[in-house]
């Protein structure tokens, strides 16, 4: 299912992410930056061992070794992946963080941000913050896809391409009728 939104395309595909032939892919990091498991995990294998050195650099180097706060995303190489790059954003944790809908808002604006100020043109991003993290996926399909369709409008042809990935057929199904709830009500 796609829809163009002043000339750039949202794109939805049930799929592995790690697959995605596009420029940059998000990776539904956590605040370590060091890996873990669901797709952070899958990332790092399909990538290779030289993600998570690049990914330790950041740490030490440019957080000082702090953890990566919620919603600003850091950019890597992609090594072994066929995306140039990966754009690795924490998305917030329900129950544990204020506000998450405003918080994963602003994981999806952040990373379409430095994606185009870098120059990319495609992007594929996770289902953020709906598997460990525990949002609930209903709501937070909304706000994906709210937040890309707001990013489009604000800023025509900053980017050729935004695709939303589910692994699974029901996710795909709920990012579907969002997609669909989204455009009639624009
Ligand atoms: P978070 O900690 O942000 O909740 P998770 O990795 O636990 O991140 O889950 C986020 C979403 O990513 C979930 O919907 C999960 O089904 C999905 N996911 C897991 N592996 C992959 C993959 N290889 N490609 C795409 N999506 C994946």
């Amino acid at each position: 299912m796609q829809a163009t939104i002043f000339g750039s395309l949202i794109t939805l595909v049930q799929g592995d992410i790690t697959e995605q032939d596009v420029d940059a892919i998000v990776n539904a990091a956590n605040k370590t930056l060091l890996g873990g498991g669901g797709v952070d995990g899958a990332i790092h294998r399909a990538a290779g061992p030289e993600l998570l050195a690049e990914c330790r650099r950041i740490r030490e180097e440019v957080l000082g070794g702090r953890y990566l706060e919620t919603a600003q995303p850091v950019l890597t190489k992609g090594y072994r992946l066929k995306a140039r790059h990966v754009i690795h954003v924490v998305g917030p944790i329900c129950g544990v963080d204020p506000d998450p809908p405003r918080l994963l808002a602003a994981a999806y604006r952040n990373s379409l941000q430095l994606a185009a100020a870098k120059g990319l043109r495609t992007i594929a991003f996770p289902s953020i913050s709906t598997g460990a993290f525990g949002c609930d996926i209903q709501w937070a399909s909304r706000v994906a896809v709210d937040a890309v369709i707001a990013y489009l409008q604000a800023n025509p042809g900053a980017l050729a391409e935004v695709r939303l990935v589910q692994y699974t057929a029901a996710d795909h199904a709920v990012y579907r009728a969002a997609l669909a709830a989204c455009l009639s009500a624009r």
